[in-house]
């Protein structure tokens, strides 16, 4: 059976709070193996930072064969990320697509240290991913002049994973199609290293 976007998105809310509340189900190698020798059919298309701490599959409980994840510092949306996930939604038929940032993001933080210090100097491809953060992290400062950086960099973390929400609407006409035929839904989402709660932005 197919799952709607919406029991989709339950059942990776559910995976959550097992495995915040430290009730993990564990996959056994036997179920992984047959499931690894079987066709796979993800759920869903997680797109994540690649921060050694989250593991988008346990974080949501999920084992082999369940979702579909892309890894690239700062969850940012490039052509290769986004012909990725146009691969999985069209090849799976894949209802739901999370954008998934966390508390404490390196990219997130290299992106605000270069505005406080414009005349520091980045390996040139890293530049480029803090290039595409940028106009995000000046928004933030721009409407919270008084915030604490910290405060700063929370909220940074939030608008760069709703940002690319609507990124991968405007660079994928594919996506932008499934979306609105109500096909798809694309969610931002913040893991917290504090709670191991993932909050869903709608
Ligand atoms: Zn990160």
């Amino acid at each position: 059976m197919r799952y709607t976007a919406e029991q989709t998105l339950d059942i990776l809310v559910e995976g959550n709070r097992k495995f915040s509340s430290g009730e993990i189900a564990v996959q056994r190698f036997e179920d992984a193996h047959q499931i690894m020798m079987a066709d796979q059919k993800p759920m869903a298309v997680i797109l994540s930072c690649s921060d050694s701490r989250v593991l988008p599959e346990q974080i949501f409980s999920q084992g082999f064969g369940d979702v579909f994840v892309i890894r690239v510092a700062g969850n940012i949306a490039k052509p290769s990320q986004i012909g990725s996930i146009e691969y999985a939604v069209k090849q799976y038929e894949i209802p739901l697509v999370v954008v998934l940032g966390h508390s404490d993001c390196g990219a997130i933080a290299s992106t605000i240290d270069v505005c406080r210090n414009p005349s520091k100097v980045l390996p040139e491809n890293l530049q480029q991913i803090v290039d595409d953060i940028k106009p995000t992290v000046i928004d933030v400062y721009e409407n919270n002049k008084t915030a604490e950086l910290v405060e700063i960099a929370k909220l940074a973390i939030q608008e760069n994973a709703k940002n690319i929400v609507i990124e991968l609407c405007e660079n994928s006409s594919f996506l932008k199609q499934r979306v609105e035929d109500g096909e798809l839904k694309i969610v931002a989402a913040k893991f917290s290293m504090d709670t191991a709660i993932v909050e869903f932005f709608d």
